[in-house]
């Protein structure tokens, strides 16, 4: 189960709201402790945490909660809403270009799952009936580019590659050409990876950018780094300006911090979660959904 620390110790801080026939603030208060620690122990963001439970607070002592006849699940009611709040509220669906191909440009740190992200992708575009390219950018990775090579032969997906000699915007721009020429109409654009941010990493991508002006950027993060993530995402959200969130390895056990926070930092939505290593293991994130998961 996702977060599954996370999600025990939130229900069993919520739980004892629940067997209380009437509801003083102290108990609300006391649950909220728990609660907010539980927070802190999955790693979300403290600013997050104190913002999140001075709205649980300031909605959960409120008349209506305390004179209703259930306020324990009232109070439950609220987290959940906040907790999906958090996460975005609604899903965020990827948008195409009105004029094909719609290119996607995938980014993020060497080891985040950049490249089995783009064959997933790329897999799912195509269940949507799409014809998509993927573009062998990371010419600097060892095996970068036969990766995705394999990635795509198992999707029957074609993947566009000039070696490891070429610029990758060069790259990037004779990988639109081609899908013009092919027919395909989402193009999307592995690009390198470092093992941390650096200049020459950020100038590479938006020079990308600059020459081919990507219908959206979306940033490839580990779950699994926590507050890591979250502060890559907003290292690459400055630079570069992003659209959207992909948040891998939410299968392994990721104590939450990440999907949690976000949005919430970044103020940009998490549209896919990576859920396993398999090519078909992507799913559209649903804010509700995960927050349901998450407090059971
Ligand atoms: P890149 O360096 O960012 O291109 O990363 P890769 O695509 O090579 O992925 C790094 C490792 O993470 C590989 O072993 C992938 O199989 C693994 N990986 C990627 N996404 C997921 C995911 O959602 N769940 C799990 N469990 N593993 C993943």
């Amino acid at each position: 189960m996702v977060f599954e620390g996370l999600a025990d110790k939130l229900q069993g801080a919520l739980k004892k709201l629940k067997s209380k026939g009437k509801l003083t603030e102290k108990d609300v208060k006391e649950a909220m402790r728990e609660v907010k620690l539980a927070l802190l122990e999955a790693d979300v963001n403290f600013k997050v945490v104190k913002d999140f439970i001075n709205k649980v607070k300031e909605r959960a002592v409120g008349a209506e909660v305390m004179e209703s006849l259930t306020p324990g699940q009232h109070v439950i009611k609220i987290v959940n809403e906040e907790l999906t709040a958090l996460m975005g509220t609604t899903q965020s669906k990827l948008t195409f270009s009105s004029k094909p191909p719609t290119v996607y440009m995938l980014v993020g740190l060497q080891g985040a799952g950049k490249t089995t992200t783009g064959g997933k992708l790329g897999g799912y575009l195509k269940k949507m009936g799409k014809r998509p390219l993927l573009v062998a950018g990371d010419i600097y990775r060892p095996a970068a580019i036969k990766q995705l090579q394999v990635v795509g032969q198992q999707l029957d997906i074609p993947v566009f590659s000039m070696g490891d000699k070429v610029n990758p915007v060069n790259i990037a721009k004779a990988g639109i050409e081609h899908a013009k020429q092919h027919g395909n109409d989402v193009v999307i654009i592995d690009t390198a990876g470092r093992l941390h941010i650096d200049e020459n990493l950020m100038d590479e991508l938006e020079n990308i950018k600059a020459e081919v002006n990507p219908q959206e950027i979306l940033l490839v993060v580990d779950a699994m780094t926590g507050q890591d993530a979250v502060n890559v995402a907003e290292s690459f959200n400055d630079k570069l300006g992003i659209d959207g969130v992909i948040l891998t390895k939410l299968d392994g056990d990721t104590r939450g911090g990440a999907a949690l926070s976000v949005r919430a930092v970044t103020k940009k939505p998490i549209k896919f979660a990576g859920m396993g290593e398999k090519l078909s293991d992507l799913e559209p994130f649903h804010p509700d959904r995960m927050a349901s998961r998450i407090l059971g």
